[in-house]
């Protein structure tokens, strides 16, 4: 069988260093010592000015929303997973869905001063793929429309925009650290900020609010996450760059042999800093799309629908993005992980062929 993705397993016996530690300590959660070597290393490996390690990435964009003090209309993308626009959902806020680039697949900037209205607090934009954002056109209307920027950038671990870490931008960043994404802590996510006052903020949100054991500095919500995931992300990092050198070395493999197939795949914004997170792939119509998948599927393959539906269909919301959906009809992520063989994307390569009627 091959899944659309598997999450990365070190060797066992470099966690149970780790685990042994915490046995010795006795020390399991609440901001402990593993939780501050990621943090710290984390910073060193992204060059980032700060880092918190949250529970996953969902809460991650929910503390950011409430850090920022979101509220009413938040303008966003409807090409996401789900929990883009679960979150502002969540945090009471009105998503406004604003179509995407059919080339990158990430939020049209060009279409966003349309949707601003006086009610608009803030913009809610996700790196869809690991590809950034056109974050300059973003940031500029930001500042002129006085609106917050979060971005959802849970594909970018490693992602590198104009050089810097693409976590870098905007108000706020919020990643992922959950076991399908290219780095992982089983579960995970992480919040970065460049504003130190944000961070200290953040930090008292992820611990209900504590400021020392009898003192509250205002409300919060459990957003910490614990030693054992600490443990597995402190040991994933030291195989990132293999990870990240195989990934590139899968697409390069995957664009050779489907070249020639009427497959469209995104365009990078940055090439220089993709990580190769994710192998999308655009076919012409959701026919055609539906007949790969199944083909693929006969033969023990099983690519996803990301991101379908798109997220202004979703039943809690309104909006209208023609082009979205019609994206979201006919793409599917082909697989990809650190144990993919060249063999395996062969069989994926020659089943494509097959639903596409090419020998
Ligand atoms: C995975 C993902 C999330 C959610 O992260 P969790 O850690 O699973 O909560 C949010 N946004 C995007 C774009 C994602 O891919």
């Amino acid at each position: 069988m091959i899944p659309v993705t598997k999450p990365f397993l070190p060797p066992i016996s470099q966690y149970q260093e780790y685990i042994e530690g915490i046995w010795k300590r006795n020390w399991l959660t609440n901001n402990g010592p593993l939780v501050n070597e990621l943090e710290l290393k984390l910073k060193d490996y992204l060059n980032v000015d700060n880092v918190l390690f949250v529970s996953n990435g969902t809460i991650a964009i929910q503390l950011a929303i409430k850090a920022l003090g979101l509220k009413e209309e938040v303008i966003t993308t409807p090409f996401s997973y789900v929990a883009t626009t679960s979150s502002l959902v969540w945090e009471g806020c009105t998503p406004v869905y604003v179509d995407i680039d059919p080339d990158t697949l990430n939020i049209d900037p060009k279409k966003i001063e349309d949707a601003i209205t006086p009610k608009t607090t803030g913009i809610l934009a996700t790196h869809c793929f690991g590809n950034p954002c056109d974050i300059d056109s973003i940031q500029k209307i930001a500042k002129k429309y006085h609106l917050k920027v979060i971005y959802d950038a849970a594909h970018c671990f490693a992602t590198k925009y104009q050089g810097r870490s693409v976590f870098e931008f905007g108000d706020i960043s919020t990643t992922s650290f959950h076991a399908t994404k290219l780095f992982h802590t089983v579960e995970g996510g992480g919040v970065f900020t460049n504003d130190k006052g944000l961070a200290e903020q953040i930090a008292y949100f992820r611990n209900f609010g504590h400021d020392g054991p009898e003192q509250f500095m205002g409300v919060g919500i459990n957003g910490k996450n614990s030693e054992l995931h600490a443990a597995m992300g402190l040991v994933n990092l030291g195989f990132i760059d293999s990870i990240l050198v195989k990934r590139k070395q899968q697409t390069d493999y995957y664009q050779k042999i489907l070249k020639g197939l009427p497959l469209k795949t995104i365009k990078l914004q940055d090439y220089e800093g993709f990580n190769y997170a994710y192998f999308p792939v655009v076919f012409d119509s959701e026919d055609i799309t539906l007949k790969a998948k199944k083909i693929l599927e006969d033969n023990q393959i099983f690519p996803r629908r990301y991101f379908y539906p798109s997220l202004s269909k979703l039943s809690y919301v309104t909006g209208k993005t023609p082009v979205s959906d019609d994206i979201s009809s006919r793409i599917l992520c082909l697989p990809v992980y650190y144990d993919l063989t060249r063999e395996e994307q062969d069989l994926v390569g020659r089943f494509l062929y097959k639903a596409l009627s090419i020998k």
